[in-house]
């Protein structure tokens, strides 16, 4: 059986990388956690996700870019993005990753790349989520979202936090004092247990002491997960706490537990769906894999049909 470790390490494969996107069997497969790849496609699943009452947060996929010019069009692919979101009408957000916009290049530069769409994006009253990528890039994407949040308002710019790292508990109550708006996950990177808690009771642990600490911050926060039992301590929390339904958001992936998505929305919950798109979705897809063993089986029976 191919671990968790095993699967996250294939996805920075990059010869690997280059036979499943050509490969057209395994890219029928990926249509179950990816939308499409163009933003075209991506509005037409977000317009079924918004009729389902969830709301959407679009995400080019796309990361660890090598090339200035690569970062540019990153930018202009998010601007259109912005645009499409007004013209169409649908109810979306968009999510960046900051090594998409030149990270491993120059913080500099990825922070006039992330401030380009922050700007446009500030004008149109819309949002970008800044994603947390692996720890090495932990330190440099707060850094780069603290100037952007100094820049613009909290309801422009927002960060997300990942409750494997045992840096998290402080991070948040760091980024509440700005304040912030955060969202909250597992993790989904590789990390070695000297920065990250190896076991998934003391992740979960985390997720519901940092939780906690975003609900009673008066803050909107996304709490981002499908585990029924994070759910539930949140829920539970929020009702003992008279906090509002309204005071928070639940975030799930596309394509993973829709029936769940439409139970909390239903329930009055806002539900927003992660809604990824574009060519390069090996990584992201590789990453799905290995958070469920379930899913290669998923992908062995659909590739062998
Ligand atoms: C909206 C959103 C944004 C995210 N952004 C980031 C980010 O910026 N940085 C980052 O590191 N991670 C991000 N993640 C991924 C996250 O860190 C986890 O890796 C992922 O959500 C799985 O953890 P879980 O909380 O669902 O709990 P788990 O304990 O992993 O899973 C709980 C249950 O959820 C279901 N499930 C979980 N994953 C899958 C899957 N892939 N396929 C099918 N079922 C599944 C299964 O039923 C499983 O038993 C994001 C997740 C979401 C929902």
């Amino acid at each position: 059986m191919l671990t968790r470790s095993a699967l996250i390490y294939l996805s920075r494969q990059e010869g690997l990388k280059e036979f499943a996107t050509r490969f057209a069997p395994f890219r029928k497969i990926t249509r179950r956690f990816i939308a499409g790849e163009d933003i075209d496609e991506a509005v037409a699943a977000i317009r079924e996700i918004n009729a389902r009452g969830c709301t959407a947060s679009f995400d080019h996929l796309n990361e660890s870019v090598t090339s200035t010019a690569e970062t540019e069009a990153e930018v202009t692919e998010y601007l259109n993005v912005l645009a499409r979101i007004d013209e169409s009408g649908i109810d979306s957000n968009v999510s960046i990753k900051l090594t998409q916009f030149g990270l491993e290049i120059d913080p500099e530069l990825t922070y006039r790349n992330a401030r380009r769409v922050v700007e446009d994006a500030a004008r149109r009253g819309n949002f970008v989520r800044i994603d947390m990528e692996g720890s090495s890039v932990t330190q440099a994407t707060i850094d780069v979202f603290r100037r952007l949040r100094a820049d613009f308002g909290l309801n422009d710019v927002g960060i997300v936090l990942q409750s494997y790292l045992y840096r998290t508990e402080e991070d948040a109550r760091d980024l509440l004092k700005i304040p912030a708006r955060i969202r909250l996950c597992k993790g989904a990177y590789n990390e070695p247990p000297e920065v990250a808690y190896p076991d998934k009771k003391d992740v979960d642990d985390n997720f519901v002491r940092v939780m906690q600490m975003l609900l009673t911050s008066g803050v909107y926060h996304g709490i981002a997960t499908h585990d029924p039992k994070m759910i539930d301590a949140t829920i539970e929390f929020a009702n003992r706490e008279g906090i509002g339904k309204d005071a928070f958001e639940f975030q799930m992936l596309y394509g993973i537990r829709r029936d769940l998505q439409e139970q909390l929305a239903r329930d009055g919950y806002g539900m927003r769906v992660y809604v990824p798109y574009g060519k390069s979705w090996y990584p992201y897809f590789m990453r799905r894999l290995a958070e469920r063993p379930a899913n290669i089986w998923f992908v062995m029976k659909n590739l062998w049909k």
